[in-house]
């Protein structure tokens, strides 16, 4: 059984998420051709410490950075580096934050300039699909209930579910139990119930399911060298309807 968060523990875990939300937001203003993803990743950090937090991630089993910054056909744990973003790629930021002994956690894909209609519609549909799954957790439910609800709409557009990794619940440790897959059949895994805090994370391949983790032991790629999409927003799990703690409200506010 997975203990439900107190509400004192849910404020905390909202003051990370919308944290979280906020640092995404300044990223994405700053995705352009010609940026970097190290420019990237400092500029998460700097906000992320000017508001009093810890990047959580920086020094996480010996993560070398702030944020996972992952281009194109890396799917999630991408390094920062010298790369030079340029028109048409697609970059995810993969952020997490601690403050006041809770964590926060959540990734945005942005695309880079203007991106091909297949790609645009990847972005879209994995984003969609992490939507699918919040409307699944609820109180009464399972972890398989939203895996088949991300799986379905997914699938149905011709894309496919990286099966090696997943979302998780979320507290005072970064990844605490349910393990939340984008796959499943209805009424399977664990139940869910009021209260619980989980990290609901689509990962979505534009072409086969296959994935590789590069020599680095870190950069998860697509085995095809197709892009990948990763959405990722914190919820608690309510009767009826989940309560979102983060979102991308303050990035898609930018973008209007
Ligand atoms: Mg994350
Ligand atoms: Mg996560």
């Amino acid at each position: 059984m997975v203990k439900p968060k107190t509400e004192e523990e849910i404020e905390l875990l909202r003051e990370n998420a919308i944290l979280v939300s906020k640092t995404l937001a300044e990223v994405g203003k700053r995705v352009a051709p010609g940026v970097t993803t190290a420019e990237l990743n400092r500029v998460a950090e700097t906000f992320i410490r000017d508001n009093g937090a810890i990047p959580s991630f920086l020094g996480y089993e010996g993560f070398p950075a702030a944020i996972c910054a992952s281009v194109n056909d890396v799917v999630v744990h991408g390094f920062p580096s010298d790369y030079v973003l340029k028109e048409g790629d697609i970059f995810t930021a993969d952020i997490g934050t601690f403050y006041k002994g809770y964590n926060g956690d959540s990734a945005y894909t942005f695309p880079v300039g203007e991106v091909d209609p297949e790609t645009r519609k990847l972005l879209d549909v994995t984003k969609a699909s992490l939507y699918k799954g919040i409307e699944a957790a609820v109180a009464g439910n399972r972890t398989g209930d939203i895996g088949h609800a991300v799986q379905s709409y997914a699938e149905s557009f011709g894309f496919s579910i990286v099966r090696e990794l997943e979302g998780h619940g979320l507290g005072k440790e970064m990844h605490e139990a349910p393990g939340v897959p984008n796959y499943g059949k209805p009424g399977s895994g664990a139940r869910l119930t009021d209260g619980m805090v989980i990290c609901i994370e689509p990962m979505i391949n534009a072409g086969s399911r296959g994935v590789y983790l590069a020599r680095n032991g870190w950069a998860v790629h697509t085995s095809d060298h197709k892009n990948a999409a990763h959405f990722e927003l914190t919820v608690v799990v309510r009767k009826g309807k989940a309560e979102q703690l983060s979102t991308f409200d303050f990035i898609e506010k930018e973008q209007l």
